[in-house]
């Protein structure tokens, strides 16, 4: 099953995550990131790259996390592939702290 870009990633956009993809699979605009989930290869590099722990495989969304599913699926279709490491957010660290991530 494909990984998913959740909620975490709204507001920071660290985009480390596309520097792992071996498939570049990796989409975004100017909130966030979405995982094309018929490019994703579920290799699972994307996981550790991410500071905010915003990337899951779909088996481990809980309930109110599934709606990210049809969300990347919509998304990744119409924004551009993201291939380099962008600037994060204004605020991007305040976020990162926030959600508990140092
Ligand atoms: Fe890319 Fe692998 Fe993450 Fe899928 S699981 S988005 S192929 S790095």
């Amino acid at each position: 099953m494909p990984h998913v870009v959740t909620g975490n990633c709204s507001d920071c956009r660290f985009t480390d995550c596309v520097l792992v993809c071996p498939v570049a699979c990796f989409h975004g605009d100017d909130q966030r990131m979405y995982i094309d989930p018929v490019a994703c290869v579920d290799c699972a590099a994307c996981i550790p790259a991410c500071p905010v722990q915003a990337i899951s495989e779909i088996a481990d969304l809980s309930e109110d996390q599934r709606m990210w599913i049809d969300i990347n699926a919509e998304k990744s279709s119409s924004t551009p592939v993201i291939r380099s490491k962008q600037t994060p957010l204004p605020g991007a660290e305040e976020r990162r702290a926030a959600l508990g991530f140092s």
